[in-house]
């Protein structure tokens, strides 16, 4: 099955949740589209695989609100047209410090954007969730009905499905290494096997590899860090699993504490609630460590603290690995590559491990943006590549001296 020498109008490097989202788009469109995969679809070697991302509207960073809340529509417009459900509703509740900057931040993007949300004291936080989870004295709880898990895998394998059925050419274990440009015809693909594809545009969602790829395609380093993070599952104790678990009204949840926690109720393994940091490891994600997972002590004391006793904190039950690509400033990179593929290719990457809940909305935007050259309605100042210019390789190395990464947090 080749199609080198075939003309596309879109080729989309790289099947992750932003190429297939984006290859769904374009195909919807009646774009002859063509999306790539080193690897095997569905594989466990990037950022998208799995059993479980939050989606939620309360965002410290204002500018995230209109992509999550598109989403959301679009999320069910999807599940319609597949005829299964990848998004299941759930609430959502924030907590940290009073005056936790973040937080603070979250309850004021929620009065501006009308948010439907409660701030909630210890006691009030107890009441709302019938004494499964407890804060201290001094901390807060937001919660707020616009909350839910997604099922990553599924949903992957639902928007290439979706580009498919609406007519995309879908290839794996097809390494690109190069993207030239072709005169006024377009772009030149080249895969490690030797294939060539022809495109009018291009669209690079390379994940945690973008930061090599552009650097070979343009010469740009993007300061796009992959680092190898640990998703941890923790055992409910016997008698306590059903008020733990999805469809219980027990939240999904993020805690602005330090460090920074977040987890969904128990769905993917039964008798098994998800709470894991936000952070990880820099790697290499062609020569990963593949662990050991690193559990500290502080996300021990916080199950059994927040959780009272009720699950076993002693050491996680499970874990899954899984591989972020952060940028500096924990917002993604959206835009053109510039330089001579002028408006010709578009990239979308760093999505510093909350891109996920996003994806319909960014697929969307970078179809605009590659067929049109603009996405009507979409701030996209925060993720341009130029914020990075003025010293990139300073802002990689600012980042480089944090290990443990556990930054301003968003997930
Ligand atoms: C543990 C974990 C928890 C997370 N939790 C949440 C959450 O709760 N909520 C949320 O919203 N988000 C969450 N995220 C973030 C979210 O999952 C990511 O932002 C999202 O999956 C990024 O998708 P992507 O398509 O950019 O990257 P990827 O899924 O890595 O896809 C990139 C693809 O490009 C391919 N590729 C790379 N280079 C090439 C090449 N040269 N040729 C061909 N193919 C190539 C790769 O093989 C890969 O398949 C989480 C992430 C992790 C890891």
């Amino acid at each position: 099955m080749g199609y080198s020498g075939d003309e596309f109008d879109v080729i989309v490097v790289g099947a992750g949740v932003m190429g297939s989202s984006t290859a769904y788009q374009l195909a919807k469109r009646g774009q002859r589209t063509l999306l790539l995969e080193q690897f095997d679809f569905l594989h466990h070697r990037g950022s998208s695989h799995g059993e479980s991302r939050t989606i939620r509207a309360t965002y410290p960073e204002d500018y995230y609100f209109s992509l999550v809340t598109e989403s959301y529509r679009l999320w069910e417009q999807a599940q319609a047209e597949i005829g299964f459900r990848v998004y299941f509703k759930t609430q959502h509740l924030d907590m940290g410090p009073a005056d936790a900057k973040s937080l603070l931040s979250v309850i004021a993007s929620c009065r501006k954007n009308a948010v439907p949300h409660q701030v909630l004291n210890r006691r009030q936080v107890t009441e709302r969730f019938s004494g499964r989870i407890d804060i201290p004295d001094d901390w807060i709880g937001v919660s707020c009905e616009l909350g839910g898990v997604i099922k990553p895998t599924k949903a992957v394998s639902m928007f290439q499905t979706l580009a498919l059925k609406n007519g995309a050419f879908l290839r794996d274990n097809i390494e690109v290494i190069n993207i030239a440009k072709d005169g006024d015809r377009g772009v030149t693909v080249t895969a490690s096997n030797g294939e060539k594809f022809r495109g009018k545009k291009c669209v690079v969602t390379a994940g945690a590899w973008m930061r090599k790829l552009v650097k070979t395609v343009s010469g740009i380093e993007l300061p796009i860090q992959p680092l190898e993070t640990n998703v941890c599952y923790w055992r409910i104790k016997e008698g306590h699993e059903g008020k733990y678990a999805i469809g219980s009204d027990f939240p999904t949840f993020a805690s602005y504490g330090k460090p920074y926690i977040y987890g969904t109720p128990s769905l993917e393994y039964p008798g098994l609630i998800k709470a894991a940091v936000h952070g990880g490891y820099q790697c290499d994600p062609d020569k990963r460590p593949w662990g050991p997972g690193f559990v500290p002590d502080t996300l021990k004391q916080w199950i059994e603290q927040r959780f009272k006793g009720s699950v076993d904190s002693s050491r996680p039950a499970a874990t899954q690995l899984c591989v972020y690509s952060m940028t500096p400033d924990e917002d993604f990179v959206i835009d053109f590559l510039g330089g001579e593929f002028g408006k010709h290719v578009v990239i979308g990457g760093g999505f510093s491990g909350h891109g996920f809940k996003m994806s319909p909305a960014v697929g969307k935007v970078l179809a605009d943006l590659v067929l049109t050259g603009e996405a009507k309605g979409v701030e996209l100042k925060h993720f341009r590549i130029e914020r990075f210019q003025e010293n990139p390789r300073g802002n990689i190395k600012d980042y480089e001296d944090q290990v443990g990464l556990l930054l301003k947090s968003t997930l």
